[in-house]
């Protein structure tokens, strides 16, 4: 689940409870005599805009529901002390809301946070990767606005590319956007079932890649190649995401030649040129920031 859905369901979840608590106090009204008594005294000193006599009924009204042990059921808690269920805290999601997204098991990647780097881990290369870092949040930190909407991580394995890139989709999370975030594997596969499936139940099996306001492709290289499939539907779904200035980011370990090899010319030139395209190269050997 993504995070628009997850806030959508803690504000959902959160109006029900709300109006089952009315209904619950209003049969409590039809049973208690005391009850009802401070009610009609409380909308009678409301009404007359005593707001002193109103506050002192409803602290009567609380305490007459503590007695008939009602109290929490008319004023339930909010599942999230931090945010009382409003899913924000100021600008920002709040933690209870990745959480349900989370427990709904339907975000199947590790959620990083760039606070959360520790650049340590790459030795002598640290800084250059706090660098790349660096460059990657404060594009995210201007997501959906940031102009550089594809991006492709390139290196070898284990220079904090795939780190990287969960890093921006939870920065994306956070905003409320939908993301995808899958291996070339898992989308080349769901390319294939497209692909071979009759019209009729194509519908919506390329979805979560053309429609998500991000897409993180991990791993491209590592796919299988499927004879008019893995390449025609990799330039598709990149092409078609820039038409609808949508974000992509991949990470590869190949080199620009080796995808341009491999996924053509065309595709490679999605990827790397034109004005939206920024590339980073993790070789550490040349820590250059490749911009074609
Ligand atoms: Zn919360």
């Amino acid at each position: 689940m993504d995070y628009k859905s997850a806030l959508s369901a803690i504000i959902t979840r959160r109006r029900d409870e709300l109006a089952s608590a009315s209904l619950r106090y209003v049969d409590l009204l039809a049973v208690d005599d005391v009850l009802r008594a401070l009610d009609s005294e409380y909308r009678d000193a409301a009404v007359k805009g005593n707001e002193k006599l109103a506050e002192k009924t409803d602290l009567k009204i609380r305490g007459r529901l503590k007695e008939l042990g009602e109290y929490d059921r008319v004023y339930p808690k909010p599942h999230c002390p931090l945010c009382l269920d409003a899913g924000f805290r100021g600008s920002d999601i709040c933690d209870c809301v990745k959480r349900y997204a989370i427990s709904k098991n339907e975000i199947r990647f590790p959620l990083f946070d760039f606070s959360s780097s520790t650049p340590g881990i790459f030795g002598e290369h640290a800084k250059e990767f706090e660098k790349r870092q660096k460059l990657l949040e404060t594009l995210m930190n201007k997501f959906p606005a940031n102009n550089k909407r594809t991006i492709v991580l390139l290196g070898s394995p284990g220079t904090g590319k795939t780190f990287l890139a969960s890093c921006c989709a939870g920065a994306a999370l956070s905003k409320g956007a939908s993301v995808t975030f899958a291996s070339a594997f898992e989308f080349v596969e769901a390319a294939l079932k497209y692909h071979t499936s009759p019209l009729s139940a194509k519908d919506g099996a390329l979805s979560r890649f053309v429609d998500a306001d991000l897409l993180v492709i991990d791993d491209l290289g590592t796919e299988p190649i499927y004879k008019n499939v893995t390449k025609e539907y990799f330039y598709l779904v990149v092409n078609e995401r820039q038409l609808s200035r949508k974000h992509t980011i991949c990470t590869s370990n190949l080199t620009i030649d080796e995808i341009a090899s491999r996924y053509g010319e065309r595709t490679a030139s999605r990827l790397f040129s034109g004005k939206e395209c920024i590339a980073f190269e993790f070789s550490y050997a040349d820590a250059r920031k490749i911009k074609l």
